[in-house]
């Protein structure tokens, strides 16, 4: 009988989904994927997380407990990070570990781990890592090979058209195209155009994130994400800091709200935080002081948390689009920084 492998829908799940799932197919595993989060899920993980970890990572453990009863493996992966100098959060590399301790009655985690930055891993490293999580499915060492190399793929096709290309953000900041299609009710209307920047794992939560990114396209926003950004750009944009931010998934965050304040293109910032997260407290500081500096575009900073309550957060974020139609509207601009949480 094939065995079940759990993954929960949360974290960097986001970012790996099409590859995990292709691997763990391939391998003749039944991949089971958590739902999507919940009010019942984020309540089950408010009781049961630890009280000082950051609300994504609070969100995971309802993941797990929806998946323990499921499935015979659970995945987690430690994943420190891809570049020799930047790093991931250390939330990731410890979870395994602090799953295993919290809750003993648990599933078999597999938990490969993966750190450039730290201890030097190479592809090697990696491949090994991968033949230990395939030998979990099948004997057969080409069997896991076969389907490490169609999960890569799957995972390059699939960042391939996630990513936009410089030629296609250059049309859309011309607004010679959209990026999505606009709800028929406001088609008369001027597109506004907006940056919503933030973790994957929050962009992409539609109830973490209280759906922002379908709410601003029913107000007539064409949005990007930070995620579709190109990443050359990111990197340049990076560059000009004095110092380099370490944090790989800040730094998507970051370079695209410097981007765009630095280059316009956009009529406003969406900036999606976590209440309690370190490297999203450095990078919204960060952008903060750079948006008082260049006040042309304005960028919103929403800090989500459990307590975050949906009407509130959508009146702002109403309120901000009206003010982003009337600047537009009156050619208008020195709009401050907008932090609420
Ligand atoms: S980067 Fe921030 S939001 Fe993401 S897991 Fe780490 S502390 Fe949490």
């Amino acid at each position: 009988m094939s065995k079940k492998v759990g993954i929960p829908r949360a974290l960097i799940y986001y970012k790996f989904a099409t590859m995990w799932e292709t691997f763990f197919t391939q391998l003749g595993a039944i991949v089971v994927v958590s739902p999507e989060t919940t009010k019942n899920v984020r309540e089950v993980a408010i009781e049961i997380a630890p009280d000082e970890d950051c609300y994504s990572t609070k969100i995971l453990h309802g993941h797990i407990m929806d998946l323990k009863d499921k499935v015979d493996y659970l995945f987690v992966p430690r994943f420190g990070s891809k570049h020799k100098t930047d790093m991931g959060c250390p939330k990731f590399i410890g979870l395994a570990d602090v799953l295993r301790s919290l809750y003993p009655d648990l599933p078999k985690l597999i938990a490969p781990h993966y750190n450039v930055a730290k201890y030097g891993h190479t592809k090697f490293d990696f491949f090994k890592e991968v033949l230990k999580v395939g030998f979990v499915f099948t004997k057969n060492p080409f069997r896991i090979i076969k389907a490490m190399r169609k999960a890569l793929k799957a995972d390059k096709e699939n960042k391939k058209k996630l990513i936009i290309d410089m030629e296609t953000l250059h049309l859309w900041e011309q607004s010679a195209i959209l990026l999505n299609i606009p709800p028929d009710e406001i088609k008369d209307e001027k597109t506004l155009k907006i940056a919503l920047v933030g973790h994957t794992y929050v962009i992409n939560d539609s109830f973490c994130s209280l759906d922002i990114r379908k709410k601003l396209q029913s107000y007539g926003a064409d949005v990007i994400t930070s995620e579709q950004m190109p990443r050359e750009l990111i990197d340049e944009q990076l560059d000009k800091l004095e110092n380099r931010l370490y944090f790989e998934f800040e730094r998507e965050i970051l370079g695209t709200i410097m981007y765009f304040l630095e280059n316009g293109g956009v009529d406003g910032i969406i900036h999606l935080m976590i209440f309690s997260c370190g490297p999203d407290s450095l990078a919204g500081e960060l952008a903060n002081r750079f948006a008082l500096k260049k006040q042309d575009i304005p960028l919103l900073q929403l800090v989500l948390d459990d307590l975050t309550a949906e009407a509130g957060m959508k009146t702002r974020i109403e309120a901000f689009v009206d003010m982003l139609r009337w600047r537009k509207e009156k050619h208008a601009t020195h709009i401050p920084t907008l932090r609420v949480s």
